[in-house]
């Protein structure tokens, strides 16, 4: 068993989602601070951290995207949603800002085994290319409606992408957000590493904090491989 670490890193300055709360990370206290509180050398230190329940790496709850009022928020949604077989395909080649469509994602699932309720991840290559830089927010390509089609009869349990969100961010519309408002299976955004895990298949786990009311919520996504 191999464990691949799907997740992207927490730091301050990290580029986030045009409009987004800010990552700020502080020493909130320090071993200086604290040993004065103790009769022996113990002493310890932690950081105070804010982050958008929407960065980096997270799971959408569906209150995020589903304006009807009992639409689910992240601590009200099954544990079970958040981890499962699966596997992920490569998308790779397309554009910033142009679409993914119904046929790369057939050319890409012509030669995998991707059954219904898997967990589908969708490799776009953009944290790959450009994770971490200030491109990377606004520079990755997306699903039109003939891809958010596709997914919605492939059924699967929930979806994810290596970018900042599914839906192209030239788009108007979101018909992958649409999508996941219709039907409840809702998405992971801001994954890593998806190379290691392209054409394979794995247990996935990317389980939510529990947030009372969030609207999503960072998560540390892995794939565990059989290997
Ligand atoms: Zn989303």
């Amino acid at each position: 068993m191999r464990l691949i670490d799907l997740s992207q890193e927490i730091y301050e300055g990290m580029p986030v989602y045009a409009g987004h709360l800010e990552t700020k990370v502080w020493q909130h206290h320090t071993f200086a601070d604290t040993a004065p509180n103790f009769d022996s050398d113990f002493a310890f230190q932690s950081l105070g951290i804010t982050v958008c329940d929407h960065g980096p790496t997270h799971v959408d709850a569906l209150s995020h995207l589903d304006p009807r009022p009992g639409a689910p928020t992240i601590d009200q949604m099954a544990l079970d949603t958040f981890f499962g077989d699966g596997t992920c395909l490569d998308v790779t080649g397309v554009a910033p800002r142009e679409y993914i469509t119904a046929r790369h994602l057939d050319r890409a699932a012509s030669d995998a085994d991707l059954r219904e309720g898997d967990v589908l991840l969708l490799r776009t290559g953009a944290a790959d290319e450009r994770g971490g830089t200030a491109e990377y927010p606004s520079q990755y390509p997306g699903l039109d409606q003939s891809a958010a089609d596709w997914l919605r009869e492939r059924k699967p349990k929930v979806f994810g992408v290596d970018s900042p969100s599914p839906d192209n961010p030239a788009d108007r519309i979101y018909p992958v957000h649409l999508l996941s408002r219709e039907t409840g299976i809702t998405h992971y955004e801001n994954l890593a590493n998806l190379g290691e895990v392209v054409g394979r298949r794995f247990t996935f786990f990317g389980l939510p904090l529990r947030i009372r009311g969030g609207h999503g919520s960072p998560v540390r996504a892995v794939a565990l491989l059989d290997d």
